[in-house]
């Protein structure tokens, strides 16, 4: 993970720039792991949010991180505590981490105030508090008040217009970190200036959800590679079986339009030639390929068919941009992770911008051991999404002053 960042390249400050050496610095960053057992099971996040902290302390600056984990809904829950997030900042990374009994009050006011250069206060929970995601001023001036400037590396969060991504911004002077400016400049490439040939993929459960990413991109990309759950939506909408497979009725239209919108336009959409059905949603359960497009009654569709996966690989060879959203079929399941795999690895292989949007797509890259492999896996699935879609992220207005 390269800090690239400058600010000559992005319409706000980045933490280059700012002064840090002695200074108190709110870093907000996504510690939203997955726990298990009260121990941190995975710890992707906190790798990717590494770099901003380590240039941080190096400058000499006393670094207070602030996140929220879980779903609390503004009460305290003790299973959502960051406790074990910190002691294992302080086991992988070697940090000297401090941890605060609230993101605000007085054991946070006192421990911001004795923190030393070099080291590192965890606040608890955000969303502890149900002022967070309200994005209430008093709340967000509390947390202000803790330091002196303030650095956003939540991508995963930019989407929300909390106290901790927007709130703070009015009150301290405000920089974006390296993961950030990383996920922005990836994102802007496919959102600005894409190679072409570009392909779209996309995948996942349900066409609704991608209906305004396809919108925005229809018109730079020459291809789009369709599979998941949401294929048949497809296949229905155009009198096909789906057997019991997937569907979302009330969409049949949604995929009429879009047919018609990239045949009018001339973009290549592309649907599986065949499938992996399976008799139950079970991993053990009876399956086999298709011949052919269509689900048989009593069969269910659950992943993408060899032929598909061929014929795809095949089409990626010669594509200079790949923009992947949404597994192509039940990858959770071993038997019905093939397609995706497949994709995965050819997309590994190709000298080309390839970009995942984040979610279940990075978490299947991550399950092949790819991750590493394209150019860059997103960090925030919800908010790589929304920027894709052309939508502005709250986070990052408000970095911009
Ligand atoms: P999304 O969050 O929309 O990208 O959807 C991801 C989810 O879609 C994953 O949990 C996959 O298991 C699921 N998915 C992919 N293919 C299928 C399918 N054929 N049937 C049901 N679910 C699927």
């Amino acid at each position: 993970m390269s800090p690239t960042m400058s600010s000559a390249t992005q319409p706000f400050k980045s933490i280059r720039d700012l002064p840090l050496k002695g200074k108190r610095v709110l870093m907000r960053l996504d510690l939203n792991v997955p726990l298990k057992e009260g121990k941190v099971a995975d710890t992707t996040r906190l790798t990717a949010a590494k770099p901003t902290v380590d240039y941080a302390l190096a400058q000499g600056a006393r670094v207070i991180l602030m996140s929220h984990l879980g779903r609390p809904k503004g009460k305290v829950v003790e299973a959502f505590r960051l406790k074990p997030v910190g002691e294992t900042l302080r086991r992988e990374f070697g940090w000297t981490v401090r941890i605060a009994s609230d993101c605000i009050g007085p054991d946070a006011e006192t421990q911001a105030r004795a923190l030393q250069p070099g080291e590192v206060l965890l606040l608890e929970n955000l969303r502890f508090h149900p002022e967070e995601e309200a994005n209430d001023p008093a709340f967000a001036k509390r947390l202000a008040g803790l330091a002196d400037c303030f650095v956003n590396d939540a991508f995963g969060t930019a989407h929300r217009a909390h106290a901790s991504t927007a709130g703070v911004t009015a009150y301290l002077p405000s920089a974006a970190g390296f993961l950030m400016g990383k996920e922005l400049e990836a994102l802007g490439r496919i959102r600005k200036n894409p190679a072409h040939p570009f392909w779209l993929i996309l995948g996942g459960a349900k066409v609704s959800d991608k209906i305004q990413l396809i919108d925005q991109l229809i018109d730079q990309v020459d291809g789009i590679l369709i599979g998941g759950g949401m294929q048949y939506t497809f296949f229905a909408a155009q009198g096909i079986g789906v057997g019991n497979s997937i569907l979302e009725k009330d969409h049949l239209e949604t995929a009429r339009q879009i047919l018609a919108k990239a045949e009018a336009k001339g973009v290549r959409l592309l649907l599986p030639l065949d499938h992996r059905i399976a008799k139950e949603f079970k991993p053990d359960a009876e399956q086999r390929a298709t011949e052919k497009p269509g689900v048989p009654d009593g069969w269910e569709g659950m992943d993408i068919g060899p032929k598909t996966a061929e014929a795809y690989v095949k089409l990626l060879q010669e594509a200079k941009t790949v923009l992947w959203n949404g597994p192509l079929g039940v990858f959770e399941m071993e038997p019905f992770a093939k397609g995706s795999r497949a994709i995965a690895e050819a997309l590994a292989g190709l000298k080309a911008v390839t970009v995942i949007g984040g979610g279940d797509t990075a978490a299947a890259v991550n399950r092949f051991g790819l991750t590493d492999r394209m150019t860059h896996v997103s960090t925030g699935g919800g908010a790589s999404l929304e920027f894709l879609e052309g939508k502005t992220l709250p986070g990052v207005e408000a970095l911009k002053g």
